[in-house]
């Protein structure tokens, strides 16, 4: 069930979540795994909470009836899972299949088809796909999955909602919240240096990349040792995370006391943009492992926030 992974995909969770009570499911998801081994799950559990009746009706999750049951044994009607044959996702099995699900046009059921491996589609099947998101059928809902969107084209990306998958199989923990809670914990991390990292967030919302010429006095100063800086890239990653919850409607997670802050943020980032930004965290977060530069881990991070600007 999708709520198995509300921790381990807090974001994920949240857009979803958020689309189905809202009723703005979109016609076409595109799920960006990572390499998470799990993201087929993941998209199945999705997959129920739209098509299960119970789960429409009551808004809460199903546990496990008849129809979530022929989703799993991948025997629903409805549910078609489309695999590349072969090297290529072939045209010819998306024509079929569109002709199929039109056919059933039977009126209120969903209908849901899912590409796994999208970076699969040759020319000419990418272009099918193409045709059903500018023109897409009532009740159709198309789900691509890939590695990493940039291996699909930019007119297929920018008709989907993307979802960013995180890999958790990475760094082995369970449990984000709990991890991110004992570094808030740690007293090594005083409210202090908190204050740090929200002025500097707080100042690059408003500076963008003027702030790399202000590093040295909002942060070099302030963390150079190793393990404080993968504290504070935690805690940014916090901070972020917070603003999405806004963004998407949630109550403030951690930082209450900064709710004017987390509003101006929200009003200054899409949250594709926020999860750009909480994505990049992670990813540099990785790069303190390896003895990486301070100066340059931030001058990074700042540039890396700028390309996300025109994401
Ligand atoms: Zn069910």
């Amino acid at each position: 069930m999708l709520d198995d992974y509300k921790d381990q995909q807090p974001i994920v969770y949240k857009m979803l979540i958020n689309a189905i009570k809202k009723n703005r499911n979109s016609h076409a998801y595109l799920f960006e795994t990572h390499g998470n081994s799990k993201a087929l799950e993941i998209v199945l559990s999705f997959v129920k909470y739209v098509l299960c009746p119970k789960n429409y009706s009551n808004r809460e999750f199903c546990k496990n009836c008849n129809q979530c049951k022929t989703i799993d044994d991948n025997n629903y009607i409805e549910l078609k899972i489309i695999k590349p044959d072969g090297l290529w996702i072939k045209k010819e099995e998306l024509t079929e299949l569109q002709k199929e699900f039109s056919k059933k046009a039977i009126t209120g059921n969903k209908k849901i088809y899912i590409i796994t491996e999208a970076d699969k589609l040759n020319q000419a099947s990418a272009n099918s796909i193409l045709k059903f998101l500018e023109e897409p059928e009532e009740n159709i809902i198309a789900i691509l999955m890939v590695e990493n969107k940039y291996q699909l084209l930019d007119t297929i990306l920018s008709r989907c909602q993307i979802l960013s998958l995180l890999n958790t199989e990475k760094n082995n923990s369970n449990n984000y919240y709990d991890k991110i809670n004992n570094i808030i914990n740690n007293e090594q991390i005083d409210a202090e240096i908190t204050n740090k990292i929200i002025e500097f967030i707080n100042f690059y919302e408003k500076n963008g990349i003027d702030t790399l010429l202000h590093l040295q006095k909002l942060w070099h100063q302030y963390f150079q040792d190793k393990k404080i800086i993968a504290d504070a890239f935690e805690i940014m990653l916090l901070y972020y995370m917070d603003v999405l919850n806004i963004s998407c409607g949630y109550s403030i997670n951690i930082f209450d006391s900064n709710s004017k802050e987390l509003e101006l943020i929200k009003n200054n980032n899409t949250i594709n943009q926020l999860i750009y930004k909480i994505n990049t965290i992670l990813k540099l977060k990785e790069n303190i492992k390896f003895n990486i530069n301070s100066n340059l881990l931030m001058d990074k991070l700042i540039l890396e926030f700028e390309e996300g600007k025109n994401d």
